[in-house]
Order: structure tokens, then sequence, then C-alpha cells
């Protein structure tokens, strides 16, 4: 298994494998970059077919982090961690202990933080051996990030309508939501709020009905959900939404959604700007919750503050639109390159 030629490998700062055999623990910790702070990055628990699939995720979910966390403005770097192991069957207070020592040995160059397969109540655990733990909440509030995901995908979606659509308020646009779940539903109700018109799929009928009936909004099958009739497409699912063969049937004039990964394949940036539709860089509008969980890190920790600062998520999509119409480069790019432009005078 490379790891220096690793196709992923981009310049990381440190690569920590880490077992243990009486919990069963098989771990890697990615540091991508530090120059703007410690690595924050949650942890992931999954199954992974093998070593090499587990090393490919950990190094693309690390560098993503430092490019989410420097177009936050926050003074952190890019890290991720994953275990090999099913979170439903092999997830043990000892195996979690495990990890703990393991993040607690890099010294705080890395933090870690729930994931897909990890929970606020792992993180508690993992929190008796390390303070290397982030997101577990302020003031004994709940750590859970989404809504303030949400507030900031809203925030984004704002700003990409203004300039797709030429539109300076929601009332009676019409968004398809991808998803209902955690994110998802806290971005029907912001939007509902602001007058749009909603269109609702997730795979979950029961939650999807439910929401729906809550906020009066049609719903459709998942599959139908990226031809809707609609002004914008909020991905809020899985990754990979945006196919290719997704981006040429799309309706929408607008793609702006709390899904990580959304561009199923680096091409599909430029074919959606070909077809004239405006997609905002997933990694921007959702960073949210981490602007939250490091505001949690603070001293002068105050909501007024961490909303204003999730808030100005609209001001840096701004930034990349108006840098993407000048430059005639897909937003995406732009992202990246202005990510790259604040960690690297960092590094
Ligand atoms: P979630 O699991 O609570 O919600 C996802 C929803 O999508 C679920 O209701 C699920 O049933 C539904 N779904 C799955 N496959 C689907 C399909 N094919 N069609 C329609 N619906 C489908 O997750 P979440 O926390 O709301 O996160 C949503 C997305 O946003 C994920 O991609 C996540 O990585 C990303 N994200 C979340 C946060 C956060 O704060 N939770 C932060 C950044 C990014």
């Amino acid at each position: 298994m490379p790891v220096f030629d690793h196709p992923e490998y981009d310049h990381h700062q440190q690569i920590v494998f880490g077992g243990d055999p009486s919990s069963g623990l098989r771990a890697i910790i990615a540091i991508h970059d530090t120059s703007r702070g410690p690595a924050l990055g949650g942890l992931r628990i999954y199954p992974y077919a093998s070593e090499a699939e587990a090393l490919t995720d950990v190094l693309r979910l690390s560098r993503g982090m430092t490019y989410k966390s420097a177009l936050a403005d926050l003074p952190l770097g890019g890290g991720k961690a994953v275990i090999i192991a099913d979170p439903r069957r092999d997830k043990t207070p000892e195996l979690l202990r495990a990890m703990g020592r393991l993040v607690d040995g890099l010294g705080g160059a890395y933090i870690t933080a729930e994931d897909s397969g990890s929970s606020e109540a792992d993180m508690q655990v993992i929190r008796e051996v390390t303070e290397h733990v982030g997101g577990l909440g302020h003031d004994g509030r709940s750590g859970d990030p989404s809504p303030f995901t949400a507030l900031g995908v809203f925030s984004a979606l704002k700003s990409a309508v203004r300039h797709g659509l030429d539109r300076t308020d929601l009332d009676g646009v019409r968004v398809a939501i991808q998803g209902v779940g955690h994110v998802g539903a806290h971005l029907a109700r912001h939007l509902h709020d602001a007058g749009a018109r909603l269109v609702l799929t997730d795979v979950d009928g029961v939650a999807l009905g439910r929401l729906a009936e809550e906020l009066g909004a049609e719903t459709t099958a998942p599959e139908a959900i990226t031809e809707a009739d609609v002004d914008v497409f909020a991905p809020c699912a899985m990754g990979a939404a945006l196919t290719p063969m997704v981006s040429d049937r799309l309706k929408a004039r607008v793609v702006c959604g709390a899904a990580n990964n959304q561009l199923a394949a680096p091409g599909v940036a430029d074919q959606l700007r070909a077809r004239g539709i405006l997609y905002t860089p997933d990694y921007v509008a959702n960073a949210g919750g981490v602007i939250e969980i490091a505001w949690q890190r603070r001293a002068d920790y105050r909501r007024e503050d961490v909303m204003a600062h999730i808030e100005g998520i609209g001001a840096t999509v701004d930034e990349i639109f108006r840098r993407a119409d000048r430059d005639d480069l897909s937003p995406a790019l732009v992202a990246d390159e202005l990510a790259r432009e604040r960690f690297g005078s960092a590094r």
C-alpha cells in the first residue's frame, strides 16, 4: 500500500497508524496541515473493505478539512481519523479509549470530533483519556452541529440565489431538498420561514411525511428529485449526488446544499458552469458546524459572535462567485484557489 506515492497524499504532514490488539483497534489518523492551527476533523468508524480503502478515505477527508477551515477563516488545520470497524458491532468503550490514547499521543496536533459512525456519547468516552476532543457542546448544550451547519447552508444559498437568480429574497423561490435528515430538516424550516416553496425527498418515508406535513411542502420520490422543476437544488443526503448524468438533466439554475463531496467527478463543476448552473462549493456552504466547534474552544464564546461568523459564509460565497465570474472559472476551482492562498500563506 503506497503512502508517499498515494494519489491522495498531497503533502500530508503526518499519518499515524495505530493498533491495539486487546480492544481490536485498527485506526489511521491523517494530519494534512497545521499551519493555521491544530488539525481538527471527525472520527469516522466504518467497516472498510481494506486498509487501502480506509487510507484513501482518511487522506481525502483530512485534506478537505484543511480547505474547509481555511475558507471558514478558522485558526485550525485539517485532519481526520478512521477506525476500521463496524460501529454497530465492534464499537466498545475499550476500543474508543484505545483510540483516545492514540489521539492523546499526538499532543494536540489532531483534535477529534464526531463523524459518521461515531456519536457525541462516543466522544465523551474518548474524552476520559484525552482532552483533544471537540464538539462536545458549549455550556452543557448538545454538541449536535447540524443546526449550525444548516444556518451556514442557508446563508450560502441566499448568496447563490442573489448571484444565480438575481433575486434578493427567497419568497416563492422553489427549492428541492435531497435528504431531510439532521441538516436537511433544519434547512427546510429556514427556507419555509423565508417564503420558499419546497419539494422534499428522503429514502425514509416516515421522516419525510412528517416534515412535509409540518411545512406544507410537496414531496417526490428519491430518484425524481434531481429533475424536479425548481430554481435551487440542495443536496443534503450522501456524497457524489452530482454525477455527469444528473448535471445534464438538472432543471435548477442553482445548486447549494450540505452534503460533502457533491461533485462525483472534477469535470462536473465545468459541466454545470457550461449549462449556466451556479454551483456553490460544498465545503464552503457546510462549514457552519465546524465554525461552532472552533468557537467552543474559545473562552470568549458568545452565541451572537458564532452566528455572525456562520452568516459570514454568505460573504465568502459572494467573493467566490465574483472571482469565478471575473476569471471565467468554476466556483469549485476558485474556492480551492482561495483556500490554498489562505493556508499556503500560513505555511
Ligand atoms: P443525516 O444522516 O441526518 O441525513 C441524511 C438524510 O438523507 C437521511 O434522512 C437519509 O435517510 C437521507 N438519504 C440517504 N440517501 C438518500 C437518497 N438516496 N435520497 C434521498 N435521501 C437520502 O445526515 P446529516 O447530518 O443531515 O448530513 C447530511 C449531509 O451533510 C451528509 O453528506 C453530511 O456528510 C453533510 N454534512 C453534515 C454536517 C452536520 O453538521 N451534520 C456538517 C457538514 C456536512
